[in-house]
């Protein structure tokens, strides 16, 4: 493969301002229907165009989906494009030789990731390390350069069953060359961390049966952090702290999916002295949430266990829900810091779901612990809600909301409703079908608590032998 470098790679601007810069919910009222018939723009979203309606193409939802609370999917053959990738040299270095083919970077997939698929696990564009800063390994490592064309691949075309060929392909040489690479060691692991970090996280929103939560990746992920963090000195390292704060949030996501004893430890001594050196440090998939998500990631493994032995550990309760309310969210930004929030609020409906399993006689109350359940609920739901879909990081709400949600009642439709639209809009950008299966999920278990029935959103996924990660 010829290499890649930073400076064969031309990004221009394009001379139309994109339409993904519109703001939603401007003053501008859409006209209406009948009027805008003849003028459908040629970019709307597919529901627009199905209806023959014009879009005003607000991303990430349009404003007529919002107002329907529909799905919004702008036309996969026209994304709005800020850059343009220019990689002439492909062709001036086009081989015959049929590994190099299948090995030379794909234009269009990288150009889809910087444009689109990159942006979809980020609370701000401006900061994502999955972007740009990611060139310079992908330069360094062919493996990464699969992975991320795997992703686009199938993202480009909503994970559709024919898209899954070609992003199979493409998963199937970064796992090969990732392989290779490690024994090598002519790439740097933190290269390698990003491939098994996409190869990983993305695994169960291409597994047809939902039950491949990439715990294979996750092992080697860990294996891999772990010799990064083996030097101390790697630690403050902001390409380290962006990986370690990737890797808790993986784990944070998928610790409620694996048996607790497929999972490694959370709380070794290494694990909880960098969480406590990255207290103030910002990350770009949450913010100041490092903490929180090494709680949820203690969570998780708690539930599972008590789910299968029904043992509860008093300490470990009162020890974890203490340093989830005195933790308190230092983001300057309201609508980041109401989703670090709702991921606290999140682990303690988790911790308060454990109690009703299992209640202590005489000191926990059914109805007290359903009603911490609930207000948790309530103020994580509407929190989230508060953050129109124009802030980036709306993108990263699923996991906490569908949570929360759980815990709304049937007084609560109208915010049911809402969540079910929020989760929709979220979908619109991701594509990541599991959120559409959890939006299901969630109805479906809203319906059996409404008919009385004593179920978790956790117990119920996990009746169906659904891993979703949601993210
Ligand atoms: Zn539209
Ligand atoms: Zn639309």
């Amino acid at each position: 493969m010829p290499r890649l470098t930073i400076q064969n790679i031309r990004f221009r601007p394009t001379k139309t301002i994109p339409s993904g810069l519109q703001v939603s919910g401007s003053t501008r009222e859409p006209a209406s229907e009948k009027t805008t018939k003849i003028c459908r723009s040629r970019h709307g979203c597919r529901e627009c165009r199905r209806r023959k309606v014009k879009c005003d193409e607000t991303r990430p939802v349009c404003s007529r989906c919002q107002k329907r609370g529909l799905v919004c999917f702008s036309d996969p053959h026209s994304p709005p494009s800020v850059w343009q990738l220019e990689l002439p040299w492909i062709f001036a270095h086009a081989s015959t030789d049929k590994v190099a083919q299948t090995s030379k970077p794909n234009s269009s997939l990288l150009q889809w990731w910087f444009d689109t698929a990159c942006h979809i696990m980020v609370i701000d564009p401006q900061v994502n390390p999955l972007s740009y800063p990611m060139m310079e390994h992908i330069t360094a490592s062919e493996s990464l350069l699969h992975a991320i064309q795997s992703i686009s691949a199938a993202h480009r075309r909503f994970f559709d069953r024919d898209s899954r060929v070609d992003c199979l392909k493409e998963r199937d040489q970064a796992l090969q060359l990732v392989q290779a690479e490690l024994g090598s060691k002519k790439v740097s692991l933190l290269a390698s961390f990003f491939t098994i970090f996409i190869l990983g996280i993305s695994s169960p929103w291409i597994d047809e049966s939902v039950q491949d939560y990439g715990l294979e990746h996750f092992l080697g992920a860990r294996a891999t952090l772990d010799i990064i963090l083996s030097d101390p000195a790697n630690w403050t390292d902001p390409t380290v702290r962006v990986i370690t704060g990737y890797y808790l949030f993986w784990d944070m996501a998928i610790a409620l999916l694996g048996e607790p004893l497929d999972l490694p430890a959370l709380d070794t001594d290494d694990m909880s002295a960098i969480v406590e050196s990255m207290q103030d440090y910002c990350h770009p998939i949450a913010g100041r949430s490092a903490k929180i998500f090494y709680l949820l990631g203690l969570v998780g493994r708690y539930v599972r266990r008590v789910m299968s032995d029904g043992k509860r550990d008093l300490f470990f309760e009162m020890n974890t829900e203490d340093a989830l309310l005195v933790w308190e969210p230092t983001e300057v930004n309201t609508h980041v810091r109401s989703l670090c929030n709702s991921f606290r609020s999140q682990a303690l409906i988790l911790l308060y779901q454990v109690r009703s399993f299992s209640p202590l006689p005489l000191l926990e109350h059914q109805d007290h612990i359903e009603g911490q359940i609930h207000s948790h609920a309530l103020s994580a739901v509407s929190q989230l809600l508060d953050t129109p879909v124009t802030q980036h990081c709306f993108n990263i709400q699923a996991i906490p909301l569908t949570v929360a949600a759980s815990g709304l009642k049937s007084a609560d439709s109208d915010l049911r409703q809402q969540v079910v639209t929020r989760l929709k809009a979220i979908y619109s950008t991701s594509r990541v079908r599991t959120i559409l299966l959890a939006t299901s999920l969630l109805e479906e278990l809203w319906e059996l608590h409404d008919a009385g029935v004593h179920i978790t959103y956790v117990e119920l996924m996990l009746s169906k032998n659904w891993k979703l990660t949601l993210v």
